[in-house]
């Protein structure tokens, strides 16, 4: 018998599918439409494990969808540009664009090598200037409407290296490089307005019913909107001015005995300078600046603050109360300004507890939430005020409507809403990222580069040392510029932009990725979007999956898309470990895929790393589970080799009607494996169980393949149940599943053949009518799996709500049951 030469049989048909352009689409009005994306890789170098189960989840839905007739649109691309670049540039001295592609074409041979089922004419590569170009081009629609604009803002700043270095360069306070402790700087920042997106991201998620419930609460927590009010606290030496506070507890505000200003806020400085310790308390606030900012924000951290000697008045009860500043506010959160109410508020009160501040309560419990209020307890809950002037005794919630009528009709404080959602900061003082567009002319101020200028190129030749600040603002010739406006000297904007912006639209790029007025076709991106299908890591449920969204809300606005959401439904896959831990290079227990394909087969891996289990759900690398996987399809390949009479035009038997194959179990359980294939690819995405019924039927067929093989009728069962063998296997092993299509006689691709369809009356799942009766009498009846035991059928007849009526809680004086007939209950 011929052995099952895998290694030929990729090959050869990835070399099919590439010559004929198999994976080619366009658009087509007859066809449904299926857009199934996986998220694009970041092209590192080499191909993991986890990408290989994100492309592959996404195959077998993509060729499942082509065989059941949809128009399948299944591209890929490169997130290519990023730090990881730069740092190979700076460290061994190669291009970023060198080593970008080099990988990028290692990492394309991989993905041919898996078989995955891209249209690879509509790869798109986000370093190239024909990509880039349009992340410039959206940037300035932005900047045109004041979505794109410049504030000052905090960084991580490496005084050794003078550069700003990202959240991720900072290791344990010190710059990743050199060590050196690293400060907080003030620089000019661009900035994305996505909080004018904030309620839409919000009342968006309605139509998002096909995401992972915890996805949307992260993306909820992470806009985090709150209803409060915004209070005015005027200064004592000067009240016409004031201080700002949002407060969700208005009702607590007679126990706001101070007020805390974050290290940050505007108003620091001013206090600061007012002060008698000036030294003292700048000295203080440079330090609690110096905290990088994203360690303040993690819980368990030191309160520590400091009196500024200035006072301010609480509006409600017209006292003084003293003005501190603490390192528990943040200038990122509300207003960066908080009343202090301590006893009503954990974290006030062991500040107030801490410097001796006054604690006054003005909330008491209820009368049912007396257990509430655990002694040594601070009472956060709602209640009943006290000590409040006129709102005393009101509860809770009465009291924050009144006290927000009479704050406004005072004219120092209305009702408000609020959002956690910052705005996206994006300028990197990096090289490998998207120039922004900008033009900095001293008569015209900041002007943006013309469209017709677009793009704004990388100069290629940039001295990457990772030192002094961005490697552009070096590049002369990259710099001096003529103002597009008054033709006068000008100079460019060296700040480059964060890739996540790159990623928040591609989508839409590859529905045309060959426009070059446009960043897409309107009516191609009408056609295909949005994705039918996005499937990718969870790691990812914030930021990109909320740029996203904000991009796609930004241009429906600008008219290009009709799509409110890029993508109605979204696959969270789950991680892949390996000995019990995710799978990483520093843990040592990464498994390459290269050297599975070469052992066993592309085939081998796909089959098993969908197998192991949903796709939503951790998946544990084995050995033994790939061997298997190379095991079963060598089993096909056997079973196959046994009959190939079958599809020899020569000695193949005569096809059978539905009603005489109706008679052999196999036929049976042919239709009812199409069924449960079907609706475990279509509908809920269970791969894994999915494979385990074309395993179930494999072995059927096997078990019953002698006793049919006597007859014509018997052989043509056998023919009808391995060819569907072969189309049910097609989307997970594509390789094998073409090979035994074409040696089967079968014109055309497996990868264009139709689903097989199953006959509803053979793919029943066979029950029998059990009759049941009281007193001989017929009564009710239901369904069971045949041959159950007496005491099941009986025990199943005693829970139906007819005969539970008749017995009327009486136990029957005899019970008689017979197996797959009746059961009969004497009263
Ligand atoms: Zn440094
Ligand atoms: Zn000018």
């Amino acid at each position: 018998m011929e052995h099952y030469d895998f290694q030929a049989i990729e090959a050869n048909w990835q070399k099919a599918w590439s010559d004929s352009g198999a994976f080619r689409v366009t658009e087509d009005s007859v066809k449904p439409k299926f857009y199934c994306l996986e998220m694009y890789p970041y092209p590192s170098g080499r191909i993991h494990m986890g990408h290989v189960r994100n492309y592959t989840i996404g195959d077998v839905i993509s060729r499942f969808k082509v065989m059941k007739g949809f128009n399948v649109l299944h591209p890929i691309g490169w997130d290519a540009l990023g730090m990881p670049a730069e740092n190979a540039a700076i460290k061994r001295g190669v291009h970023p664009r060198t080593w970008t592609l080099e990988n990028v074409g290692h990492m394309k041979t991989q993905l041919q090598q898996l078989g995955i089922s891209y249209d690879w004419s509509r790869e798109v590569n986000t370093c190239l200037p024909e990509y880039y170009k349009w992340n410039q081009w959206i940037f300035l629609k932005m900047f045109e409407k004041g979505l794109a604009f410049r504030k000052e803002s905090w960084v991580n700043w490496c005084p050794q290296c003078q550069t700003v270095l990202a959240n991720e360069q900072v290791v344990a306070e010190g710059c990743w490089r050199c060590e050196t402790k690293v400060v907080q700087k003030k620089m000019e920042q661009w900035f994305l307005k996505i909080t004018d997106y904030a309620e839409e991201l919000l009342t968006g998620h309605a139509l998002l019913a096909k995401w992972p419930e915890h996805v949307l609460l992260m993306q909820k927590n992470w806009i985090g909107k709150s209803f409060g009010s915004l209070i005015s606290f005027p200064l004592a030496w000067d009240q016409s001015r004031g201080i700002d506070v949002f407060t969700t507890r208005i009702d607590t505000i007679y126990g706001a005995t101070f007020l805390v200003l974050s290290a940050e806020h505007p108003m620091t400085a001013d206090l600061v300078a007012r002060s008698l310790r000036r030294e003292e308390l700048q000295a203080w606030v440079s330090r609690v600046i110096a905290q990088s900012r994203f360690k303040r924000d993690e819980a368990p951290v030191e309160k520590e603050g400091i009196d500024t000697g200035a006072k301010v008045v609480n509006p409600f009860t017209g006292r003084e109360i003293p003005v501190w500043l603490a390192n528990y506010v943040l200038m990122d959160y509300g207003t960066g300004a908080i009343m202090a109410v301590p006893a009503h508020d954990q974290r006030d009160h062991e500040f107030a507890l801490k410097y001796g501040l006054d604690i006054k309560t003005v909330i008491l419990p209820g009368k049912d939430q007396e257990d509430a209020a655990e002694p040594g307890q601070v009472f956060e809950d709602w209640g009943v005020l006290t000590d409040s002037g006129e709102f005393s005794g009101l509860g809770s919630a009465e009291a924050i409507e009144r006290m927000n009528r009479h704050a406004e009709a005072k004219g120092f404080g209305r009702q408000n809403v609020i959002y956690r959602l910052r705005d996206w900061g994006i300028s990197r003082q990096r090289y490998w990222g998207t120039p922004i567009p900008i033009i900095y002319c001293d008569a015209c101020g900041t002007v943006g580069v013309p469209y017709r200028d677009l793009p704004v190129e990388l100069p290629f030749d940039v001295p990457l040392t990772g030192e002094e600040g961005s490697p552009l603002e070096k590049v002369q010739a990259f710099v001096k510029v003529r103002c597009p406006k008054c033709g006068g000297p000008a100079r460019r904007e060296t700040d480059t932009m964060d890739t996540f912006v790159d990623s928040s639209w591609y989508f839409f790029r590859y529905t045309s990725p060959e426009r070059t007025d446009l960043p897409f076709a309107p009516e191609a991106g009408r056609y295909w979007m949005p994705v039918d299908l996005y499937i990718g890591g969870v790691e990812h449920a914030i930021l990109h999956l909320i740029y996203s969204r904000f991009f796609t809300k930004f241009l429906r606005d600008l008219g290009l898309t009709s799509a409110d959401e890029p993508f109605p439904h979204y696959l969270a896959q789950g991680m892949v470990t390996k000995d019990g831990s995710a799978m990483s290079k520093s843990r040592g227990n990464v498994v390459d895929p290269d050297e599975i394909v070469q052992t066993y087969g592309a085939d081998a891996l796909r089959l098993f790393i969908l197998f192991a289990s949903p796709p939503e759900k951790e998946f544990a690398w084995t050995r033994d589970g790939v061997e298997g996987g190379h095991r079963f399809l060598n089993r096909i390949w056997g079973l196959f080799q046994e009959n190939l009479d079958l599809f020899d035009r020569k000695t193949a038997p005569a096809p059978l009607d539905a009603a005489a194959a109706g008679r052999f179990p196999l036929a049976r359980k042919v239709h009812q494996t199409i069924r449960k294939v079907s609706d475990d690819i279509g509908v809920r995405f269970h791969l894994n169980t999915a494979i385990s019924s074309i395993m179930e039927l494999t072995n059927q067929i096997r078990k019953d393949r002698d006793a049919l093989r006597g007859d014509d009728a018997g052989r043509a069962v056998l023919r009808l149940s391995i060819e569907t063998l072969v189309l049910l296997l097609g989307p997970f092993a594509p390789h094998l599943g073409e090979e035994l299509w074409s040696r089967m006689g079968r014109p055309g691709l497996l990868f264009r053949a139709a689903w097989p369809v199953f006959d509803p009356d053979l793919a029943r799942d066979e029950t029998m009518t059990i009759v049941v009766q009281v007193n001989g009498k017929l009564r009710d009846k239901f369904e069971a799996a045949p041959d159950l035991s007496e005491e099941a059928l009986a025990s199943a007849a005693l829970a139906l709500d007819r005969i539970r009526e008749l017995l009327g809680g009486r136990a029957p004086r005899k019970v008689i049951a017979v197996k797959n007939k009746l059961v009969n209950f004497v009263i």
